[in-house]
């Protein structure tokens, strides 16, 4: 493809782009194909000359978005969102433009440079602690990931070189020497990382990257599936029974299941307890939630953890206008990350990094080579602006709201199972019998209700309409419903309600 024909091939590109998310609202959000649907329509072996343009973009229409979920549909309304923007889509073009595997700050200033800027932006956005900016002097600094995965393993491994090091150095051994070594394997088979049973999976398979035991804090529905400091409590003192060293805890801000907040000051007292759970690295994983922190009503939260932590999580590419990947990590101390990650054989060197005064990413994560993501964040953040993006979080909470209060307005038919937060609704339909009695204390376990809540969102994901999430939330069958779509407007969150409402009747209908 030459020049000129690139110029034809992108702007058309553009334009069946902009007609893609017009179409959008129109569209059935789940597609309608089958398991192995796109071999039969592709050849079986790479075509040896260059095909034209034009038949390659034909295949988008006729072959790709039949097998496509329409996550941009406003009436996508499952699992937490992954939004995308204009501007966003903007910066994956000169990114891609500007490719370069950016792992030290000589393969590319710009791009270093720029991620070290909107990561202190995002900081201030965030209203996060001051420790996380790169200019503390405690020597934060935030790094773009690719995912929430990405970071909480990332932290995991930091955490566990940080703990196993300070407790063999404390034994006065010298480091490089075999003794050191031995002495740090033989520390890790004690080792164990926690986070809450609604912590999202990514934390128990970080342990299993970093080596390391994994155990679960429980929850419980009366406690709105938050973390508490007493059940941390309880957990910590049978690591202890067990011969367990706890190290790494994570926290989360806004759970996948629910949207819990763990209790932040409960816990950080419980962890000032001993001089042995001070040394826990404590990490907030706020991959959904933390977007909503750039609006002030919500940053009392990022006050509420803000001491004590070691480092933290959000995804911008779940509710902030910037499409995947880009998760924000921020770190209090960048030398746990990089005492952990600096491998630097000869072919890595260069006199700026020598210095010691350039960033050089590549030690704040696993992979070696990374994009110019820092591009797409900083073109959102200047086109919406901080007001553009505590706009849109504020209408996408609202409408969530709204839908809550539809449901709220069925007693007799719906019932909500945990606090509606951040745009999130948990409900599970009531069997005709529970509507019927008494309301009891809590939320009682229902084969009736479990078996309606599941036909309901069934038929409706089999119809496609609307996509929403069926879920089990504490032994309770349930359905989550997000607003969080950058596309989401009332009528589509009313129409959810109607479709909901009317696949309900329709079901009883028929188990009458
Ligand atoms: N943490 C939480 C709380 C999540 O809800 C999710 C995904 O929904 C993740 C982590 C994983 O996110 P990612 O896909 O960026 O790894």
């Amino acid at each position: 493809m030459n020049r000129e024909q690139f110029r034809a091939a992108a702007h058309a590109a553009i334009d069946e782009i902009i007609d893609y998310f017009d179409n959008l609202p129109s569209q059935r959000v789940l597609p309608t194909v089958e398991p192995g649907y796109l071999r039969p329509q592709i050849p079986e072996n790479p075509p040896e000359e260059g095909e034209a343009w034009i038949d390659i973009q034909a295949d988008i229409e006729s072959k790709i978005k039949p097998g496509l979920t329409h996550w941009q549909s406003p009436n996508f309304m499952a699992f937490f969102p992954a939004t995308v923007s204009y501007p966003s889509i903007l910066g994956e073009m000169y990114s891609a433009a500007f490719t370069a595997p950016a792992f030290n700050w000589l393969c590319s200033p710009a791009c270093t440079e720029l991620e070290t800027i909107v990561m202190d932006w995002m900081c201030k956005a965030l209203a996060l602690p001051a420790c996380f900016l790169s200019t503390s002097e405690n020597r934060g600094g935030g790094v773009i990931q690719v995912s929430a995965s990405d970071s909480v393993a990332t932290m995991m491994v930091a955490a566990r070189e940080r703990h196993v090091h300070e407790q063999v150095k404390a034994e006065g051994l010298e480091e490089g020497t075999a003794a050191y070594e031995d002495r740090s394997m033989e520390l890790r088979p004690a080792l164990v990382a926690l986070g809450s049973d609604q912590a999202h999976s990514s934390t128990a398979k970080a342990a299993l990257i970093a080596g390391t035991r994994y155990r679960s804090v429980p929850t419980r529905l009366e406690d709105n599936l938050e973390m508490t400091g007493s059940a941390l409590r309880s957990v910590l003192e049978q690591c202890e029974r067990d011969g367990l060293t706890p190290y790494y805890i994570t926290l989360t801000m806004g759970t996948t299941n629910t949207c819990a907040l763990d209790r932040y000051a409960e816990i950080k007292a419980v962890l000032k307890e001993k001089p042995s759970w001070q040394r826990i690295w404590v990490h907030i994983d706020a991959a959904y939630a933390g977007s909503a922190l750039v609006a002030p009503e919500w940053q009392y939260i990022a006050q509420e953890f803000a001491e004590g932590i070691d480092s933290f999580n959000m995804n911008m590419h779940k509710w902030l206008l910037v499409n995947f990947d880009a998760s924000c990590l921020f770190v209090r101390n960048r030398l746990d990350l990089t005492n952990a990650l600096d491998i630097t054989p000869a072919y890595l060197r260069n006199t700026y990094s020598d210095t010691g005064k350039v960033i050089d990413y590549r030690n704040w994560q696993i992979s070696l080579g990374r994009r110019f993501r820092a591009l797409k964040i900083w073109f959102v953040m200047r086109s919406y602006g901080l007001q553009g993006m505590r706009a849109h979080i504020r209408k996408t909470i609202e409408l969530g709201n709204l839908f809550a209060d539809l449901v709220r307005s069925r007693p007799d038919m719906f019932e909500i199972l945990t606090k509606p937060a951040f745009g999130l609704t948990v409900l599970r339909i009531k069997s005709p019998k529970a509507s019927q009695s008494a309301p009891s204390s809590g939320i009682q376990p229902d084969a009736a209700s479990d078996a309606l809540t599941k036909s309901v969102s069934g038929l409706i994901n089999q119809r496609g309409e609307i996509f929403i999430t069926p879920t089990v939330i504490a032994g309770v069958s349930a359905i989550r419903v997000v607003s969080g779509n950058a596309q989401v407007e009332e009528p589509y969150m009313r129409r959810a309600f109607d479709i909901l409402v009317k696949t309900t009747e329709e079901i009883l209908g028929e188990n009458k």
